[in-house]
C-alpha cells in the first residue's frame, strides 16, 4: 500500500522507525520492541539505510522482513550519497521485486566519524537528484526530509525551504521532519513551507526522551536544540533514568498533543529500536 493513500484518508497516520541491528542481542531485542509495538497497529514502519554505519544489506533484509514476513506497510530510507545510477537502478528493481512501495529518498550523512559531508562524485550530489530519477519512473511513493530548524549545512532557514521545494517539485508525495522539541519551530516551518507553495502533508519526527546525554548528542549532531526548560528539568538527573524516563514521557505526550491538535498530519517515532517510551506515549494520545 502507498503511504500517500493512508494520508489522503484525512486520518492522522502513527509510524516508527527502526534501524537495522548489528548485534545478536539486538536482533532479539528489536524482534520484542516490533511486537510490542504491532500491537498498536502503526500505519507504517520505516527503516533506516546506512545510518551510524549500519550495513546496507542488513536494512535491505530488515525491511523485505518487516514488509514481507509481518505483512506491514513499509517505508524503506535510502540514500544516494556517493551511488551511481545503475547502483540505484538495481535497488529500485529489489525493491520493486520485494513490493516496498514506499522510499523516503535522501542525500544521507557524512560516513561514520566524520562531521563533514563530502561528495566524493556519485551520479547524484542533492536528494534531489535522486528523488527526480526515481519520479521518472513513476512506481512508488515518495518521502523527503524537511528540517524545522534547518539542516545544518543549509545557507539560511529561507534557501533550506528553498531547497525542499526543488525536492517536492520533483515528485514527493509527503515529507518527514527532523527530530525537535520545540513545536513552534514546526509550526513555522509549515507555515513557511506552505507560503513557499508546498502543499504535501509534513510529518513531524519525534524522538522520545529517556536518556538525557543521548538526546545532547543527537541534537548537537542534527542541529536541532532542546528548550531551556526542558534541559532544566532533565539536567538534576542525568544519572537517574527512571526519572528522565518519566520527565521525557509526560514531556513528548504534551508534544505529541499539541501537534496533532494544531493539524500534524501524523506522527513519525524515532523509537531507536526501543518501544517502552512509544508505547507510553502513544498509548495516552491515541
Ligand atoms: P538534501 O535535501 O540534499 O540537503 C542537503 C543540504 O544541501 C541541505 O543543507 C540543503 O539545504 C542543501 N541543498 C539541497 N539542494 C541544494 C542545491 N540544489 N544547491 C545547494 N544546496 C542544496 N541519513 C542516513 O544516512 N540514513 C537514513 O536512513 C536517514 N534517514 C533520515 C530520515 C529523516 C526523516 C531525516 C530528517 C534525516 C535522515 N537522514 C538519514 C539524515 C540525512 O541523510 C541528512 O540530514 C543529510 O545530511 C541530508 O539529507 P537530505 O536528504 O535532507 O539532503
Amino acid at each position: 500500500m502507498k503511504i500517500r493513500d493512508i494520508l489522503n484518508t484525512g486520518e492522522k497516520s502513527f509510524s516508527f522507525e527502526f534501524f537495522p541491528p548489528r548485534q545478536y542481542n539486538s536482533i532479539l531485542e528489536l524482534g520484542i520492541n516490533i511486537g510490542q509495538l504491532l500491537k498498536l497497529s502503526p500505519s507504517f514502519i520505516s527503516v533506516t539505510y546506512g545510518a551510524g554505519g549500519s550495513t546496507q544489506d542488513a536494512s535491505f533484509n530488515l525491511i523485505d522482513y518487516i514488509n514481507n514476513k509481518i505483512g506491514l506497510v513499509t517505508m524503506a530510507h535510502y540514500t544516494c550519497v556517493n551511488a551511481t545510477k545503475e547502483k540505484v537502478q538495481r535497488d529500485l528493481d529489489f525493491f520493486e521485486e520485494k513490493n516496498i512501495e514506499n522510499l523516503i529518498l535522501l542525500r544521507g550523512d557524512p560516513p561514520k566519524g566524520g562531521t563533514k559531508f563530502i561528495d566524493n562524485g556519485g551520479d547524484f550530489h542533492f536528494a534531489s537528484d535522486l528523488i527526480e530519477f526515481v519520479a521518472r519512473q513513476n512506481r512508488f511513493c515518495i518521502a523527503a526530509a524537511g528540517y524545522p530548524e534547518s539542516h545544518p549545512e543549509s545557507e539560511s532557514p529561507d534557501k533550506d525551504v528553498e531547497y525542499l521545494k526543488c525536492k517536492v517539485d520533483k515528485g514527493v508525495d509527503f515529507v518527514v521532519t527532523q527530530l525537535f522539541f520545540d513545536n513552534s519551530y514546526y509550526f513555522d516551518f509549515v507555515n513557511r513551507t506552505r507560503k513557499a507553495g508546498i502543499t504535501v502533508p509534513i510529518i513531524p519526527g519525534i524522538m522520545p526522551i529517556t536518556n538525557f546525554k543521548q538526546i545532547k548528542k543527537f541534537t548537537q549532531m542534527c542541529g536541532s536544540k532542546i528548550p531551556g526548560d526542558l534541559v532544566q528539568k532533565l539536567e538534576p538527573y542525568q544519572e537517574d533514568l527512571l526519572k528522565t524516563y518519566e520527565i521525557g514521557v509526560e514531556f513528548s505526550i504534551n508534544q505529541c498533543r499539541e501537534l496533532l491538535e494544531h493539524g500534524a498530519p501524523g506522527l513519525h517515532f524515532y523509537t531507536l529500536n526501543k518501544s517502552r517510551a512509544t508505547v507510553d506515549i502513544f498509548s495516552s494520545i491515541k
